[in-house]
């Protein structure tokens, strides 16, 4: 039974090398190719886009995949639509991996955006040195903000266009809590910019923006294609995909 994964995230590599250890299945795991050394999971690897959800739909038909996992991160609207029109149009069974949206605790100071465009436009009005943790491909909605400081981290460098007061910090997580409390301390940050991605590995910058006092800009996610059935993690896919197979 052929499986293919779109990847990207933690979630896809840990599935990945969870169901490759199989011997039922065979396992391909698709990346972007965004990364110049992305961390590879077990199994097969593909790279590179596939030509629209007609390039995808014809992928599938190509290599017989049985199942098609779309464990991309909540932000890559693009391919989880395409997922969703390929698999409607091949009948291949579709699970989306959507690991849940962080969750405001007392003390948060959130500011909850619809996008990117959004989160430029609110924080002059919370603060001059911005730690911003949008990711290279983000950066850009913010190049006009010429009154304000940024701390940029991403896993791979940005390119322009980016604010002209712009210190890029090139990091991949997880990161820690201590590692975040030093670094927003030291960088004397005022407010944090977050995409609600809900990850784990990089939800330790909420907590230290909280008890730091500091304003987060939350850019919401976008909406999930209809209809696509969900799981929340890994055990969840797994579940899934053995239901599949009896
Ligand atoms: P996107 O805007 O949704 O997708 C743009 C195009 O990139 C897609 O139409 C597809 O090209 C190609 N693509 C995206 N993911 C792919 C995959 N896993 N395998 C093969 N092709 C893929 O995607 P994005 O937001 O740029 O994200 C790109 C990758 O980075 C994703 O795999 C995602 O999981 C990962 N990532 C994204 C973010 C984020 O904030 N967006 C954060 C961390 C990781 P074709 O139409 O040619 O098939």
């Amino acid at each position: 039974m052929h499986v293919l994964i779109l990847g990207g995230t933690t979630e896809a590599r840990r599935l990945a090398d969870q169901l490759a250890a199989d011997p039922a299945l065979r396992v391909t795991s698709s990346l972007a190719g965004r990364v110049d050394r992305p961390r590879l999971p077990a199994g097969e690897v593909r790279i590179g886009g596939f030509g629209g959800p007609a390039g995808l739909a014809a992928w599938l038909r190509a290599h017989r995949v049985a199942a098609l996992l779309d464990a991309t991160h909540p932000f890559a609207e693009t391919m989880s639509r395409n997922a969703a029109l390929a698999a409607a149009g091949t009948g291949t069974p579709l699970l989306a991996l959507r690991r849940p949206s962080w969750q405001p605790v007392d003390g948060d100071r959130w500011h909850p955006v619809p996008d990117l465009a959004a989160a430029a436009a609110a924080l002059p009005a919370l603060g001059t040195r911005v730690f911003l943790t949008t990711g290279r491909q983000g950066i850009a909605a913010f190049a006009h903000l010429d009154g304000l400081w940024f701390l940029a981290r991403s896993v791979e460098p940005p390119t322009a266009p980016m604010p002209a007061a712009t210190e890029v910090l090139l990091e991949r997580g997880p990161f820690t809590l201590d590692g975040e409390r030093a670094l927003l301390r030291a960088h004397r940050v005022e407010v944090l910019v977050t995409k609600d991605s809900g990850s784990a590995a990089t939800a330790p910058k909420l907590t230290a923006a909280r008890e730091l006092g500091l304003p987060v800009v939350v850019v919401q996610r976008p909406p999930a294609p209809e209809g696509v059935r969900t799981a929340p993690d890994v055990a969840g896919a797994v579940d899934w995909l053995r239901a599949l197979r009896t």
